[in-house]
């Protein structure tokens, strides 16, 4: 089932390697299907360069698996938690990058000091509070108490590091992207 979506979000995993935000088996995107129905997410344990849309894993909203060869990401609850809470987000990823993954350190979220990032983000990339790792719905809780506004395209994850949230898998790789770009910029100018 969802095999174009497989497929998509697969190449999605694979992009965040090519954009050099994760190393190891670190980091995972997942897409939501049109219907809503459904979340399909990198497998647990799978190296991004054997990764094949076959072994991405179909979960319900609630990360009950659906299809799937593998466990999914351990991370599954974390987005089916923004999904639930968030209509309009087709596509999640979340990465260590390093310097975006700084903020995480100091706990702070990354201030809007420059035009691109008002233009992309619309503001300050807010940071959540510490959260509970014992809870099923620790990170996710965090994530989305951190969203003010209910339209963020970033949150930096206390201590952790780095959620996007795009229309769709490809999307929401791109804002990984460009908020490592600020970061790294922002490091670079002392900020
Ligand atoms: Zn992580």
């Amino acid at each position: 089932m969802l095999e174009d979506l497989k497929g998509k979000v697969c190449a999605a995993n694979k992009e965040l390697v090519k954009q050099g935000l994760v190393i190891s088996t670190i980091g995972n995107v997942s897409g939501r299907d049109s219907r809503k129905e459904y979340v399909v997410i990198k497998p647990e344990g799978v190296s991004y360069e054997e990764m094949t849309p076959a072994d991405m894993v179909v979960t319900d909203l609630n990360g009950e698996v659906v299809e799937g060869l593998h466990q999914p990401s351990g991370y599954i609850h974390a987005h089916c938690f923004v999904y639930k809470h968030r209509k309009d987000v087709g596509g999640i990823a979340h990465t260590h990058s390093p310097y975006a993954t700084s903020y995480a350190v100091q706990g702070k979220p990354i201030p809007a000091l420059l035009i691109p990032q008002v233009a992309n983000f619309g503001g300050d990339i807010p940071v959540t509070q510490k959260y509970d790792m014992k809870q099923k719905y620790g990170i996710g809780s965090a994530l989305v108490k951190a969203m003010k506004n209910n339209n963020e395209k970033a949150v930096i994850l206390n201590r952790h590091g780095v959620f996007t949230f795009g229309n769709d898998s490809a999307e929401a790789v791109k804002y990984a992207a460009l908020v490592e770009d600020l970061a790294k910029t922002y490091r670079a100018a002392g900020k």
